[in-house]
């Protein structure tokens, strides 16, 4: 009992400092249009940035990949659950990876978070505790979870400092240096300066690995994500593009050198001592890839980009701040936690879903109203949104 009472003395912590967080339960497929708890609401909370979550062709493609497969894969990918579906999925990014990564190969895995850890702790192994890992200060937890798990030295860089990073990798005499950075952060919206630091990495024969969470599907003409949108091309890049997202069902690959990639497959835990996702979501993220490279793709990355500058020039704000973004994340910084939680109460009262996000999410100060817009929404519920958020601003900071 004694331990029990420990946890319930935590949990009552949290609770009195606001910080207990609740889970809400969705009765339908992601959608900008839900009910919550019984009330019609209009979210513009998930990342499902295409609107293809719920896409009557994937919803297909996975009933087809169900008969064709199976369900279960029934193994880890190196003792038997590896099926055709994984392998055709895995050489569709490769060829759609190759024009941005020397040689490339790509592998899948079942949730980004894993392919995180998997790509930290396999290239800290090559040199052991001789690995500098030089971790940009934003960077989603998943990342930072796999660079304490690789037991590198880890060294952090603020948030977009070039000259920073250049001074410590400079400093650096380890024997393998890895600079990891997300490409789209994601309570800013704002990018990575990718070309400067590829230029670092490869001055420096450092590796660079590009967490894409954000930005695959959504960014580059042909919705391949960070690389295309800089025109990157180098052997030094390793890849990881999350599939949840933008691409709307789930899992993550990593794509880079056919050698990176092969150590991957003999070395890294996360990739070997786990159950193969099951086949017919590899067979549903080919229908996406499909939807996300052909027309349809381009289509909802232009709709999205259209809303974005209606929100963009739809918001009157005088006190709040949009923060400047060109991506599919717009957070409106409101600074005081009070003032963030009673925004967003009014929107919600309103039926507006837009979490509000407060330290030690975000740094002191900045407590933020984080909008993700999405293909699925319409023009109709931009305007509304920007209207309600005008209104509330005056009426919270009169
Ligand atoms: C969502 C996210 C992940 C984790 O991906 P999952 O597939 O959801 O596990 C990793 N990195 C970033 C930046 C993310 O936003």
């Amino acid at each position: 009992m004694r331990l029990l009472g420990q946890l319930e003395q935590q949990l009552h912590q949290l609770d009195r400092q606001k910080l207990l967080r609740r889970r809400r339960v969705a009765d339908m497929p992601c959608a900008p249009h839900v009910t919550v708890d019984g009330r019609p609401m209009l979210a513009f909370c998930s990342n499902d940035y295409l609107g293809l979550a719920a896409h009557p062709r994937l919803v297909e493609a996975l009933k087809e990949g169900a008969e064709k497969y199976g369900v279960g894969s029934g193994a880890s990918h190196l003792i038997s659950g590896h099926s055709r579906a994984h392998d055709l999925l895995e050489e569709r990014f490769a060829g759609l990876m190759s024009p941005y990564i020397e040689q490339a190969r790509a592998l899948t895995f079942c949730t980004g978070y894993m392919a995180n850890l998997a790509v930290l702790t396999a290239l800290a192994a090559v040199s052991g505790r001789d690995t500098d890992l030089f971790s940009e200060s934003l960077n989603h937890a998943s990342l930072i979870d796999g660079a304490r798990l690789s037991r590198a030295n880890v060294q952090v860089y603020a948030h977009g400092d070039v000259e920073a990073l250049e001074g410590l990798l400079k400093a650096s005499a380890a024997k393998t240096k890895i600079v990891v950075t997300d490409s789209v952060f994601s309570m800013d919206g704002d990018l990575a300066p990718l070309p400067a630091l590829l230029a670092l990495c490869e001055r420096h024969d450092a590796w660079l690995v590009i967490d894409d969470a954000h930005g695959f599907g959504v960014l580059g003409a042909n919705g391949h994500g960070a690389l295309e949108h800089f025109r990157l091309r180098s052997h030094n890049l390793i890849y990881m593009g999350t599939l949840g997202k933008a691409a709307g069902v789930g899992g993550a690959f990593v794509a880079a050198h056919a050698t990176v990639i092969e150590w991957l497959v003999q070395r890294a835990r996360p990739y070997i001592y786990t159950t193969a996702a099951p086949p017919a979501l590899s067979h549903a993220l080919l229908a996406s890839l499909d939807l996300i490279t052909g027309k349809e793709g381009a289509a909802r990355r232009t709709h999205l980009q259209q809303l974005i500058a209606q929100l963009q020039d739809g918001l009157r704000l005088r006190h709040w701040q949009l923060f400047p973004s060109q991506t599919a994340i717009q957070p409106v910084i409101i600074g005081a936690n009070e003032e963030a939680l009673r925004a967003a109460a009014l929107l919600h009262a309103q039926g507006y879903w837009v979490p509000a996000i407060r330290p030690p999410t975000v740094p002191a100060d900045t407590a933020r109203l984080r909008i993700t817009l999405s293909a699925a929404h319409t023009a109709a519920d931009v305007a509304q949104l920007a209207q309600a958020f005008n209104a509330i601003e005056r009426e919270v900071r009169p």
